[in-house]
């Protein structure tokens, strides 16, 4: 073979490779009207190379932000230097549908392109080439891995049985909040809580059933607090609830509320029926108050007092000074 044929067909080659390879290529020239459109371009848009040839990109692809687009690339242009998009910043250049079928949680592909200057014989800038890259199942992979992240530390801090904030987490709000008070020193209170003689029930009833009124008062917690509120399980049948920027006064009325409405409930497992009751201790946080297990201590305290004074009752820390 002659040389010149040598040429031809290593042309003709790197042409065919070009145009199938798994990769978008697209040349667009000064005036952002498209000159090359490879075969990957073609299969996911849909065009044929001779339907957009000629036409300028933002006529055919209204999707892609033209201010933001010409910016970019006229440093290229400018600069002669190469460009980049990423899919967390910019999910997609073209709007191309997915069609992978392991990754068909998405519903368009995510893409990175890259810009490169294309230089003429004189070294003068005058078109453009974007390669654009199927990103689709990178995407997919790190955003579940980002989900299965925040749901693992959600559950993390959550108590499996109540679906309220384990010790250890609610211990950590509880540290923050009192941080926060000594800057604020807006009121907040705790309100600790302990079931009644809850081993009668188990003993009664059974663990099963016992777990059943664990369930049934913290959904009545979960429904009495606010969004801001912090409530967990601090032990088996005992919680608590960080009541932030409320008064005593008013931390009263939600803790009766609370062990009024657990009086009057039955709670029903089977052909069981269960009455049951709470006693509270409420402490407001104050200056004698040096650390948040003092806190804690605190509230504990009144908590025991309404025990020892029959039950079923809520009992206030006296407020110091
Ligand atoms: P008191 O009125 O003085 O609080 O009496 P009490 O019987 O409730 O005493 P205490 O608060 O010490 O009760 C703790 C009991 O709670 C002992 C344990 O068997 C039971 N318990 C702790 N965690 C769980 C749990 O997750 N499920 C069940 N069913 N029972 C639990
Ligand atoms: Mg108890
Ligand atoms: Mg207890």
């Amino acid at each position: 073979m002659s040389l010149e044929t040598d040429q031809i067909n290593e042309l003709h080659w790197l042409m065919e490779m070009l145009h199938t390879i798994d990769v978008g290529l697209v040349v667009l020239d000064r005036q952002y009207s498209i000159q090359i459109w490879n075969g990957f371009m073609e299969n996911h848009s849909g065009l044929l190379p001779r339907e957009v040839k000629g036409k300028a990109l933002f006529d055919m692809f209204p999707e892609i932000p033209k201010e933001w687009f010409v910016r970019k690339s006229e440093a290229v242009f400018m600069l002669k230097n190469k460009a980049f998009t990423i899919w967390e910043q910019r999910p997609y250049l073209f709007k191309f549908q997915n069609y992978r079928p392991i990754t068909g949680t998405a519903d368009y592909m995510y893409q990175n392109t890259t810009f490169i200057p294309l230089m003429s014989s004189t070294g003068e800038v005058t078109h453009l080439c974007l390669i654009v890259y199927d990103v689709t199942d990178n995407a997919i992979h790190k955003k579940d891995l980002e989900q299965a992240n925040s749901e693992l530390a959600i559950l993390s801090q959550t108590d499996g049985l109540t679906q309220l904030f384990n010790r250890t987490h609610w211990e950590n709000c509880l540290k923050a909040e009192f941080k926060r008070w000594t800057r604020s020193q807006n009121p907040s209170c705790l309100v600790m809580i302990d079931i009644d003689h809850f081993k009668n029930v188990n003993d009664t009833y059974g663990h099963m059933v016992g777990d059943e009124v664990i369930r049934h008062i913290s959904g009545l917690i979960r429904h009495h607090v606010r969004e801001t509120d912090v409530s967990g399980r601090y032990g088996g049948e005992e919680f608590a609830v960080l009541l932030a920027d409320t008064t005593l006064e008013n931390s009263h009325v939600f803790a009766e509320r609370l062990r009024l409405e657990i009086e009057k409930s039955v709670v029903i497992y089977n052909d069981i029926e269960v009455k049951y009751t709470i006693s509270l201790g409420i402490a407001e946080i104050d200056e004698s108050i040096k650390n948040y297990e003092a806190w804690i201590e605190c509230s504990d305290a009144a908590l025991y007092r309404s025990k020892e004074e029959g039950r079923n009752k809520t009992t206030l820390h006296p407020k110091q000074g």
